[in-house]
């Protein structure tokens, strides 16, 4: 459910008429609901209640301030994976309690910064990082609180690009040498160690695999227990999935998951921590554009937007689907034809759609590429000198911008010439 609808013929977001923005901020931009964000929060959260959960929403999905403070009001924690998410995360209001780290290759630095910060707990992916962040705290005369991520070997059955807990994957630390790290961990002077950690990858669509690597986890508990270590915390990751195509099959829903933990881990007593990102943003943004051009090929017509592969990588980087429609509702009787849509960038590769039965399109329609609120604005980039994409918050009959296009001169202004060519 999201609060992306057509109202009298137009798309909304929320109370606020798609076109009305565009008038205002000039295409392309990213569109966020404030309504969707919090009704996937608290929809998440309360399939926990009864359970201890906290949810630390994973924040690389989408790292907007005003996205994470509308989600830190509600309670919820955050996940990081680098001092810069971790520095958002606190500006934009997440207590250091509730922060997990993540990440394979954590610096001394951010460390250092973390530990000052007061978080939550590491996520520990290799000896290495074990013993320099042993000697990191030890330094500064701390202790830090660690889960390792353990690596299940389970097929998530997801794109390959997203796939994070085989055993040919770079995360986590195989999980047979488990019994190994923890003995290793628990003779470090820097190091508490406090759970285990698994994130097998993004947008599974079943729970089994899910269910696989958490029952391995859960075994693994019961025998670092027994081997004398004082497990408390179960973190078990993101990656429930989101439907992408309004007419798929729909992916299992909170609650079910949330049961399904409790079936596989409620015995042992530990505080579970889940990192969840696209399904909490994923539906709650769109990017919206305009078509600047209809050119027709010799094989395909092409309807070129203005928002590109550099605003939105998904569909060039992992194949990936965005339903594409457009702002004003097509009527019910007009036919549907095939077009490539793409963008002006120059690759072969910036392309949203192929073949897309479409209503018709022409230079100046506004289209709205949905469920663009994940992984969408955080891996924009300028590359042919694009102005970074801005976002847009919407709340109500409200909206603002919470990301400006820079200027020309603000990107230009980024590069210096050096002395011996002035
Ligand atoms: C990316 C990531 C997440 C979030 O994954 P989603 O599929 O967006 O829920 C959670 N935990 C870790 C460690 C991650 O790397």
């Amino acid at each position: 459910m999201d609060h992306f609808q057509y109202k009298n013929g137009e798309l909304h977001a929320e109370d606020v008429p798609i076109s009305e923005i565009a008038a205002a901020v000039g295409t392309p931009f990213y569109c966020y609901s404030t309504a969707t964000l919090e009704r996937h929060y608290k929809v998440f959260a309360e399939a926990f209640t009864g359970q201890n959960a906290l949810v630390c929403y994973a924040v690389k999905a989408n790292t907007n301030q005003a996205v994470i403070r509308t989600l830190a009001r509600l309670g919820c924690g955050a996940d990081v994976v680098s001092q810069g998410e971790l520095r958002r995360a606190l500006a934009a209001g997440v207590p250091a309690e509730k922060i997990v780290y993540s990440g394979v290759a954590k610096t001394e630095e951010e460390m250092a910064f973390a530990l000052t910060s007061g978080i939550h707990q590491f996520n520990v992916e290799s000896e290495a990082e074990l013993e320099q962040l042993s000697r990191v705290a030890s330094d500064m005369g701390k202790v830090a609180p660690v889960a390792f991520r353990l690596n299940p070997d389970v097929d998530a059955k997801t794109h390959e690009k997203i796939a994070t807990g085989k055993a040919e994957n770079k995360f986590g630390i195989s999980w047979k040498k488990a019994q190994d790290v923890y003995a290793q961990a628990a003779a470090l002077p820097g190091i508490e160690v406090v759970g285990v950690d698994v994130h097998i990858g993004s947008q599974l669509t079943e729970l089994g695999p899910f269910m696989a690597a958490f029952e391995r986890v859960a075994g693994l508990v019961k025998e670092l227990r027994a081997a004398g270590h004082n497990i408390r915390r179960l973190d078990l990751g993101g990656g429930l999935g989101v439907p992408y195509m309004r007419t798929n099959a729909v992916p299992p829903h909170p609650v079910e998951y949330a049961q399904m933990i409790k079936a596989v881990t409620g015995d042992l007593g530990c505080q579970i921590i889940l990192e969840p990102g696209r399904l909490i943003v994923g539906n709650a943004g769109v990017m919206i554009s305009k078509v600047v051009y209809v050119k027709d090929g010799e094989k395909n017509r092409f309807v070129i937007i203005d928002g590109a592969m550099n605003d939105l990588l998904r569909p060039s980087l992992y194949d990936a689907w965005h339903d594409i429609l457009p702002v004003r509702e097509a009527s019910a009787d007009v036919a549907l034809n095939p077009v490539d849509i793409v963008g002006p960038v120059c690759e072969t590769g910036d392309v949203f759609a192929k073949g897309r039965e479409m209503p018709p399109l022409k230079m100046g329609d506004l289209v709205s590429l949905m469920t663009a609120g994940a992984y969408g604005a955080v891996m924009a980039s300028t590359y042919n000198t694009r102005p970074l994409v801005p976002e847009v918050l919407v709340k109500n009959d409200q909206f603002q911008v919470i990301r400006q296009r820079p200027s020309y001169e603000d990107m230009i202004g980024l590069d210096i010439i050096p002395e011996w060519l002035d």
